[in-house]
């Protein structure tokens, strides 16, 4: 069993440095190198040449750096388009207000040098900026997004232990991660936790990798080659990650498809400037009522298809659906999907069964040790459900009251904003979570600090449940 404690990084001494008793040299940890780890180290190494005392960045991942977005690794063949625009990058909406007064230089000074790390600094870096506009700036392929997400994380200095998480426990110092690799198993510790992915890739069926595929499994498939006599797929599930996987068999490998959606259409998303305004900047957002907020998301984000992957499935007639919420499958050949609607139930007959009904954000409870479970539990007002951590995000993306932070972007949609679990701001999202562990600069910064964190009066940003 090996422990790796990363060394600490070289900072400025400062005296005032309020870390109570945090192991302040202890990094924050993400689980996953994703967008979210890359965005973090890069606004980590930002605030750390702008003079402020931001932690390191400590990824734990299981496969690569942003796997998800290769083919091979992830829901995508790498050659399905990227559906937010570029310039959503890892430092977008690029408004480092969070820092400071609009006026002082420090938040110009952290806007200059995030952009260095932009999608335009990407293409830049390659000699293909020009090009890319000539072309008429279109979007990238999953496989080029992972390659800027690769070079960000490589000039940040994003550290990442190889291995897969299956253990985080807290105590009042922090949090420690249990993970096995090919070369046996560690531990990592850190001051904070962060939650990053989308959990696992298909949760209304149970897959047998043959005739009842995940979302992971399919793409998995269509990378390797979908075998001739699959004429007809169900496909079981109505946000975008069905709809990609919708496209890919229509279109693309022109197969016959069977949507299997438990509303009454396969509805198209919101994507109007106002619509999207909200997600690039979530001013107002937590003024609405709870109905409002939970309907914004319905319309924009959860069950609905891209304008885009609309745009393509009108161009074909290979795609008929069917209301229902799936219950099960009956094996054989042809396989059979179960499904229940309106008090009755059915089965449709295909070759084929995809479960492409998205990830579940909860998956990480499953990996919380004893303590962390129970303040958890607590945390959330004793019953640990999906809807009750939602309601208990604070500023910081985090749930309070637990001994040390644990950040749930994926889960803050609701209470923060509905960009915080995708790609729509990432460089607020770093903002909200960097500010809860940097030492403030004055009082004035004290206070913007404890709005962060929800607090009154914590002596640090890196608070204590106890605080
Ligand atoms: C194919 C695809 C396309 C998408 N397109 C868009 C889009 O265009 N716009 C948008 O806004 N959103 C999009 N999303 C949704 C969402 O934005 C992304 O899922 C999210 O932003 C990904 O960022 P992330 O850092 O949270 O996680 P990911 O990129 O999903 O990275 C998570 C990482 O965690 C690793 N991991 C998982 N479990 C463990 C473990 N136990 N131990 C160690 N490592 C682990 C995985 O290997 C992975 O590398 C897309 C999602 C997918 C899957």
């Amino acid at each position: 069993m090996r422990d790796l404690v990363p060394p600490p990084l070289t900072r400025s001494a400062d005296p005032a440095r309020p870390h109570g008793g945090s192991e302040p040299d202890a990094p924050l940890l993400v689980i996953g190198a994703g967008p979210k780890a890359i965005a973090l180290a890069v606004k980590a190494k930002v605030l750390r040449e702008a003079g402020l005392d931001a932690p390191e960045v400590v990824a734990v991942e299981r496969d690569r750096t942003a796997a998800h977005w290769r083919e091979g690794h992830g829901w995508t063949n790498g050659r399905q388009s990227l559906g937010t625009l570029p310039e959503k990058d890892l430092g977008f909406p690029y408004d480092a207000t969070t820092w400071g007064d609009p006026h002082d230089p420090l938040v110009a000074e952290i806007v200059r040098l995030t952009t260095g790390y932009g999608w335009a600094g990407h293409l830049m870096s390659r000699g293909g900026y020009a090009r890319w506009v000539d072309r008429g700036r279109p979007q990238p392929s999953h496989r080029e997004w992972a390659d800027y997400l690769d070079w960000a994380a490589r000039e940040a200095g994003l550290r990442v232990v190889s291995g897969e998480v299956h253990g985080a426990e807290a105590d009042d110092d922090g949090w420690t991660l249990r993970y096995t690799a090919p070369g046996g198993r560690g531990t990592v510790r850190g001051r904070g936790l962060l939650v990053s992915g989308p959990g696992p890739s298909g949760t209304a069926l149970t897959a047998d990798d043959d005739r009842v595929l995940d979302t992971a499994g399919f793409w998995r498939l269509a990378v390797a080659g979908l075998p001739r006599r699959i004429r007809h797929v169900v496909v079981v599930g109505s946000g975008e990650t069905a709809g990609t996987v919708v496209r890919e068999l229509a279109v693309a490998q022109e197969r016959e498809v069977t949507v299997v959606t438990p509303r009454a259409a396969l509805y198209s998303r919101g994507e109007s400037p106002f619509e999207n305004r909200y997600y690039s900047d979530p001013t107002g957002w937590t003024a609405l009522t709870e109905s409002d907020r939970r309907e914004f998301i319905r319309r924009t984000d959860r069950a609905v298809f891209s304008l885009d992957v609309q745009h393509d499935l009108a161009r074909t007639a290979r795609v008929t659906w069917c209301p229902g919420r799936a219950t099960g499958t009956r094996p054989g050949s042809p396989v059979a999907l179960v499904y229940a609607y309106g008090g009755r139930s059915g089965e449709i007959e295909a070759d084929l069964v995809v479960d492409a009904t998205g990830g579940d954000p909860m998956w990480f409870t499953g990996l919380l040790g004893p303590r962390a479970r129970t303040a958890l539990t607590a945390a959330v007002g004793g019953t640990l459900t999906r809807a009750a951590v939602e309601g208990a995000i604070d500023r910081s993306l985090a749930v309070p009251g637990l001994p040390a932070p644990l950040h749930l972007p994926n889960l803050a949609a609701l209470a923060q904003g509905p960009g915080f679990p995708n790609l729509s701001s990432l460089g607020l999202l770093t903002d909200r979570v960097l500010r809860a562990h940097v030492p403030p600069r004055s009082p004035a910064d004290l206070a913007g600090a404890c709005a962060v964190t929800g607090r009154t009066g914590a002596p640090a940003p890196y608070y204590r449940g106890d605080a």
